[in-house]
């Protein structure tokens, strides 16, 4: 899905001039921001864990060392599985230092699945695993993982596992207190606590616009932003900014690169990675964008961003969309697991979109087969439903894929 945007930039990067120097003393072009008023500088992209997970231990090595020497220094991690948790271990292996670990607590990884947990023992030992596996014994942000409801929210206040959050800033293991959201309202909830420190939120031009009115297709000013964009986002970006909370940006290419491509594109038109970090990060209160990055070749598009020109990151010129829909378009986010049944709930949603987009290939057939529970294992418990940020009709579409898929 992901195109590739002047594949050598990367290269030419490294040879710039007029650079800054950054962690190991390494010349780039990459710019950095205030993560809100932690006392951490953080590079405007960034990098997330899920690419990791289709990489063996070398191949991670390759790809966390582009992303360090090209100036990268923040990373997200949630419960992404062990392996991959080892992996990001191995990669960072004596460069440590050079990278902002933004980790999940309150999410594991059992029986195959992400599970979200507010189980103190449970985000104990998720949280003790992730240092572990990463062969260091504190992280820069502990980021309560996904609150997307009001119930959510309130559950986790004066409760055992908030003081373990507590605690582990206490000791030492997390440097600043963090929380993720797809919910503006509880993002903004949270910002107003006084104890959350940075907020991963999902932002995109499709978000702002789809979720609460239209924005006015104009770029930079937080006047024209802020015009058309649900009074509520708007009231939390303006509070972030004015408060110094640190924003991360999750799903800045709408969720699995969504917007990349006119054909997926919950604006119906496919904007280009550098129109969409541009737009986020027009947005005074953002500190990084956290891209989805699966391999070199996405690494090496992504960070054109450091020499794109003002007219490649135009996100202007792409103009109105004519049939916009969030709602149902699934982005492969996970955060609707577990399944009662076992089934990989978001690789059988993208199998079936790329099947219902392209037509069914003997190759998605192969791995559809391939995945552990299908779409016919569906058994309607609705248990998924309610954990959705993005209101899909999960059993309909594994009802769908029964259908397209034979099972
Ligand atoms: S409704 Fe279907 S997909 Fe959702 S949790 Fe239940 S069995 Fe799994
Ligand atoms: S169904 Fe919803 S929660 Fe599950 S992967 Fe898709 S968008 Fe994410």
């Amino acid at each position: 899905m992901r195109k590739i945007y002047i594949l050598f930039s990367a290269v030419l990067c490294l040879m710039a001039v007029g650079c800054r120097q950054q962690g190991g003393g390494k010349a780039t072009d990459m710019k950095y921001r205030p993560l809100g008023d932690t006392g951490l500088e953080v590079s405007e992209i960034s990098i997330g864990c899920g690419g990791f997970e289709k990489l063996d231990s070398a191949a991670s090595l390759e790809l966390m060392t582009m992303a360090l020497d090209s100036g990268m220094n923040y990373i997200d991690i949630y419960d992404c599985t062990p392996k991959t948790r080892s992996n990001i271990g191995y990669a960072l292996q004596g460069r440590r230092k050079e990278m902002i670990i933004q980790g999940h607590i309150g999410t594991i990884y059992k029986d195959g699945q992400h599970v979200r947990t507010r189980d103190v023992e449970e985000a104990k030992a998720g949280f003790e695993d992730l240092l572990e596996r990463l062969h260091t014994d504190y992280i820069e942000v502990g980021m309560i993982h996904i609150t997307d409801s009001h119930e959510e929210w309130e559950a986790i206040q004066d409760s055992p596992f908030l003081d373990y959050v507590f605690q582990l800033k206490k000791e030492g293991k997390i440097k600043h207190i963090g929380l993720s959201s797809h919910n503006a309202e509880v993002a903004l909830r949270a910002a107003k606590s006084g104890w959350v420190e940075v907020i991963m939120f999902s932002l995109n031009p499709a978000f702002d616009r789809l979720r609460g009115g239209a924005v006015p297709w104009e770029k930079g000013a937080m006047d024209n932003l802020q015009a058309g964009i649900d009074p509520v986002r708007v009231e939390f970006y303006d509070y972030c900014a004015t408060h110094k909370i640190g924003v991360t940006v999750m799903k800045t290419f709408g969720g699995g690169g969504r917007l990349l491509d006119a054909k997926t594109s919950q604006l119906g038109v496919a904007y280009t990675p550098e129109q969409c970090i541009a737009y986020c990060l027009a947005n005074p209160c953002i500190s990084t964008c956290i891209l989805g990055i699966d391999n070199l070749d996405e690494l090496k598009a992504d960070l054109h961003w450091m020499h794109a020109t003002e007219a490649e990151k135009d996100y202007t010129q792409v103009g109105q969309h004519e049939k916009p829909s969030l709602g149902g378009d699934c982005t492969y986010c996970n955060h609707c697991s577990p399944c009662t049944a076992g089934i990989p709930i978001a690789k059988v949603n993208e199998l079936l979109d790329k099947a219902e987009r392209d037509g069914l290939t003997p190759e998605l057939q192969e791995q559809y087969n391939a995945l552990g529970k299908h779409g016919s294992d569906c058994t309607h418990c609705g248990a998924c439903l309610s954990r959705c940020p993005f209101g899909v009709d999960i059993p309909s579409r594994m009802d769908a894929a029964r259908t397209m898929f034979g099972h």
